[in-house]
């Protein structure tokens, strides 16, 4: 799932290509990833809107609009945003064929090759026509994406905005407060504090596996069982992996694309995550292994990550 660096990946791109573009229209055959408002209400709103500038909160990323409005989208598990030109076609669907009347259904095709023609960047259930005759589309394999558009006055108001957690990036973030914070939860395994979007935004299953892999915390550890120096270093950890990852333009080792279809490069350098069996690359005789906290995978170093 596309995580902090991979939003801030995307949300670059946006502010790139679409200053002093509006949507023409709206496309879309799985109307059902816009959750506010209704398909045919969000399409009448939107269309004629002029981007005013993407931002991040969280993993959302949000595009305020002329009109008082702003397009949040979550990207979700298999999800991203790219921006090219897309030709429509019509095909038939082969695949039931046995079993019911031919179907025609529309797919989109990249105009000119290119990295939008990576199998990944294929699935293409939400599209605006831009002023400029490009496409902004939203890829997602398997649908879980989330749409919906707002009031950019009340956007602070909605309890899904309002309730995450501080950035581990911005300037005033400190150890302190990522403690105080982690503290809400004192009795939770720090693996299953880091990924609650409540308590710290915009980290999920990747980034948290290698910031513990870095500070060498177990992910079982109690957060209250955590000293303070080194809850410290582990917010310098966070920030230091985050940057980094920004850096090489964020994690493609799943479906993650930036907006021009490419891979980020962060999954080139894990240290961890998806490691299973993998000797440490600290090299002190351990190796990684793979458990599950709070229903998600962690992957650790069974070395100098010990729980204590
Ligand atoms: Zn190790």
């Amino acid at each position: 799932m596309p995580e902090l660096p991979e939003v801030t990946t995307t949300v670059s791109g946006l502010n790139k290509v679409l200053k002093n573009l509006s949507i023409d229209d709206v496309w879309s055959d799985w109307e059902k990833l816009v959750k506010f408002p209704s398909f045919k209400k969000f399409k009448k709103d939107i269309t004629g809107k002029k981007f005013i500038e993407a931002r991040r909160r969280g993993k959302n990323i949000l595009i305020e609009l002329s009109g008082d409005k702003t397009l949040l989208v979550h990207m979700k598990m298999t999800g991203h945003i790219m921006y090219g030109k897309w030709r429509k076609a019509e095909r038939l669907n082969l695949l039931k064929a046995e079993v019911e009347p031919l179907k025609h259904i529309w797919t989109w095709i990249p105009e000119d090759g290119g990295h939008l023609n990576d199998p990944y960047n294929r699935f293409i259930h939400l599209l605006f026509q831009l002023s400029n005759g490009h496409q902004l589309v939203l890829c997602d394999a398997r649908k879980f994406a989330k749409v919906a558009l707002f009031d950019t006055d009340k956007l602070e108001d909605i309890a899904y905005i309002k309730e995450l957690g501080p950035e581990p990036l911005k300037k005033n973030m400190t150890g302190a407060t990522l403690m105080i914070r982690l503290m809400k939860k004192p009795t939770w395994p720090i693996k299953q504090a880091l990924l609650n979007q409540g308590l710290i935004a915009g980290i999920g299953n990747i980034y948290s596996d290698e910031i513990l892999w870095a500070t060498g915390v177990h992910p079982l550890q109690k957060v209250s069982t955590i000293s303070s120096a080194k809850m410290k270093r582990m917010f310098k950890t966070m920030r230091e992996i985050l940057q980094k990852s920004i850096k090489l333009g964020g994690d493609s080792m799943s479906d993650y694309r930036n907006i021009h279809g490419e891979r980020g490069g962060f999954q080139k350098i894990h240290n961890v995550y998806r490691k299973t069996g993998e000797k440490c690359p600290k090299k002190d005789g351990g190796v990684i292994r793979r458990i599950k906290v709070a229903g998600r995978s962690s992957h650790f170093c069974d070395t100098h990550q010990k729980l204590n």
